[in-house]
């Protein structure tokens, strides 16, 4: 929908598109850099909801300062929970919440407003009470009403696994393992400050099919848990307010949607090779083991890249060899003879947990200091455990280990030797493992791709991780939406770098994919086609749309395009080039992609 079809009440707040989709329903805010009162008119179908609204506000209220009382109680005296029975009872008081709720009904005012002037007409009646007693009590007022407020505004803990109902969630920011904690049957969508496409919450997201914009400034959003609003994740937009007309524009828009999604995936057992035969495997990124129900659903040839990290967040402990075994079998023999490359844990940047927290934590600049094979050094048990894992789930089927951020041989070489001396102790054993097991390594920092002609001799394939090689090639963090109009892609250095990993395989005779997010995104697709990308994968939602795209591509027009590309000297020039060739073969597969910025 172009902006002038938007109607002048409602806002239209423009951020990144990073997961597509179309969402409406009510808001949970999370964080209270959002809790601001401000005065808005509301429809008479609202007030029901905004009354729910504050009688949530309140049971949250009731039970954090009985959760406060209680710890009270533990550590000091009796007499000074009694503050607490106070501030109880304020939540209780029935003229207070009668006075509000009618009030809502009558002047058809958003209920925090309400509150907020009613409480504020209390505090200034007790201020002037003669009695000291009474007088103090404004404080207790105070506290127990911005604490409304706040949990009305969404700003009380955050609760991510057990959402009220169906919410659109709106936060500053969610690391990744509050995106991994979410309770997914009811998160309608995801809108936050901070973030960007190759952020891990935005590459979540749309593993988990949720739409979600980042890059949204507090500043435009006055807006409330309970609000209703809608998330467009293709153009990247945050509709607050939304009049009757828009809601059903975009709901029109939302069964559209639903339309050609049933088509795509009635192509998923297609073929996806270019029209002159040239096959590309089409595999799927996972971050849980709950995402392979979907990469099967969409028609992966396999997993390119599990993304084991996300086993270690969110706990204290790390998985046991044997916990690990059990679910990376369990994910082979569900592939049926497809390949699961298992990466193992990318821990540290933005990716926390508290079992590498004494090396992670304290870095004073996360994405170069201790990620990935760096953590050997501080965790000497936890890679060859997962190593173990891996070969012994290597009976099972085909199961690969790739490892990440590798920046020079000597690395290499004391994989390979972790890999050798766990082979060694599981021979003694007499445990089964695959003895041919592939050792594949990310190619995702500039100084890996430009020594790729020698690991090459050393591993049995390559993926590059783009949403990395785009990040330390350009200097620009990818998680930050201040600098994401210089995080390109198409910038002519990474498509050399692409380029000339990809012959560095080809020379050595071993087989290269792409696992960032530039292979599911359309728009790089007859790039990475005409080098001769052997596999790319995607988040399992991008298979389809990537595989229409394909089927519509000669090899030769995909060469010749590169060819042009390669002579462009900026990543602009770049999407001229291919934008011109997917507009022409490919509009429905433009419209359906999240290009909004
Ligand atoms: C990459 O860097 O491109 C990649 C696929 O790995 P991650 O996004 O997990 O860093
Ligand atoms: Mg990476």
């Amino acid at each position: 929908m172009e902006p002038e079809e938007i109607q002048n009440s409602e806002k239209v707040i423009n951020g990144i598109a990073v997961s597509p989709g179309i969402a409406i329903g009510a808001v949970l805010v999370i964080g209270r850099k959002f809790a601001k009162i401000i005065e808005r008119s509301i429809t008479p179908d609202e007030v029901e909801f905004q009354i729910t609204k504050f009688q949530e506000a309140l049971d949250t209220t009731r039970a954090q300062i009985r959760a406060l009382q209680q710890n009270l109680n533990e550590t000091l005296k009796e007499k000074h929970s009694s503050i607490f029975d106070a501030h109880l009872l304020i939540t209780q008081d029935k003229m207070v919440i009668d006075e509000v709720e009618a009030a809502t009904k009558k002047e058809l005012k958003n209920i925090d407003y309400i509150f907020d002037r009613i409480m504020k007409k209390y505090i200034a009646a007790i201020a002037s009470m003669p009695d000291d007693y009474i007088r103090e009590r404004v404080g207790d007022f105070r506290d127990v009403s911005s604490r409304i407020i706040a949990n009305m505004h969404g700003g009380h803990d955050k609760q991510f696994d057990s959402l009220p109902g169906q919410r659109i969630i709106v936060a500053h920011d969610l690391t990744p393992s509050d995106t991994a904690s979410l309770d997914r049957e009811n998160v309608l969508a995801l809108a936050t400050e901070v973030g960007s496409r190759t952020s891990h919450t935005a590459i979540m997201a749309r593993s988990m099919e949720i739409p979600a914009v980042v890059g949204i400034s507090a500043d435009d959003l006055n807006i409330g848990s309970g609000d209703i609003i809608i998330v467009d994740g293709y153009k990247g937009l945050l509709i607050t307010n939304p009049k009757p007309a828009t809601l059903e524009i975009y709901a029109r828009r939302e069964t559209r949607e639903e339309e050609i999604h049933d088509e795509i995936l009635k192509e998923s057992t297609l073929r996806p090779e270019t029209v002159d035969r040239f096959r590309i495997q089409l595999a799927a990124n996972m971050e849980l083991p709950e995402d392979l129900a979907a990469a099967i659903k969409y028609g992966a040839a396999g997993i390119g890249l599990f993304r084991t990290e996300y086993l270690y967040i969110n706990r204290t402990e790390p998985p046991s060899v044997e916990e690990q075994f059990l679910i990376y079998k369990d994910l082979v023999e569900k592939l049926n003879g497809y390949p699961l490359i298992i990466r193992t844990f990318d821990l540290g940047g933005d990716k926390l947990s508290s079992i590498t927290e004494e090396a992670t934590h304290i870095d004073p600049n996360p994405f170069l200091g201790c990620r990935a094979i760096r953590l050997h050094l501080d965790f000497p048990e936890l890679l060859p455990q997962q190593i173990r894992a891996i070969l012994m789930a290597s009976a099972y089927g085909d199961v690969k280990v790739m490892f990440p951020m590798i920046t020079c041989m000597d690395e290499m070489g004391q994989l390979n030797g972790l890999v050798e001396s766990e082979k060694r102790e599981l021979r003694s054993k007499g445990i089964a493992y695959n003895e041919e097991m592939e050792i594949g390594i990310m190619i995702e920092t500039p100084s890996a791709a430009l020594i790729a002609d020698k690991l090459a001799k050393k591993v049995d394939f390559f993926s590059i991780g783009t949403n990395d090689l785009v990040q330390y090639t350009l200097a620009v963090d990818r998680g930050n939406e201040k600098v994401a109009y210089l995080y390109q892609p198409s910038h002519p250095a990474i498509l050399s770098l692409i380029k000339s990993v990809t012959e560095a395989a080809y020379e050595n005779g071993i087989w290269v994919s792409v696992c960032g997010e530039m292979a599911g995104d359309p728009r790089y697709i007859p790039l990475l086609v005409g080098m001769g990308i052997h596999e790319l994968s995607m988040s399992a939602s991008s298979i389809g749309p990537v595989r229409r795209l394909i089927r519509r591509l000669y090899m030769h027009d995909s060469e010749k395009l590169l060819e042009e590309a390669l002579k462009a000297s900026t990543a602009d020039e770049v999407l001229d080039l291919t934008e011109g060739l997917l507009y022409e073969i490919a509009p429905d597969i433009m419209s359906m992609a999240y290009l909004g910025e």
